[in-house]
């Protein structure tokens, strides 16, 4: 899951309900950042959210 910075602790809540375990964080690199967007709105994603 994507998600810019706004969005970082809903898709954290998210990733832990649907896993049930510590979510894993990592920053997404610039030239990544054009072609994923975060999951809850319009903006580039800032991390990437994987549980
Ligand atoms: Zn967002």
């Amino acid at each position: 899951m994507y998600s810019c910075e706004k969005h970082v602790e809903i898709a954290l809540d998210e990733v832990i309900d649907e896993h049930e375990m510590p979510p894993e964080i990592e920053l997404v690199q610039s030239q990544e950042r054009i072609s994923n967007r975060c999951s809850f709105c319009e903006e580039e994603a800032k991390y990437k959210i994987s549980g």
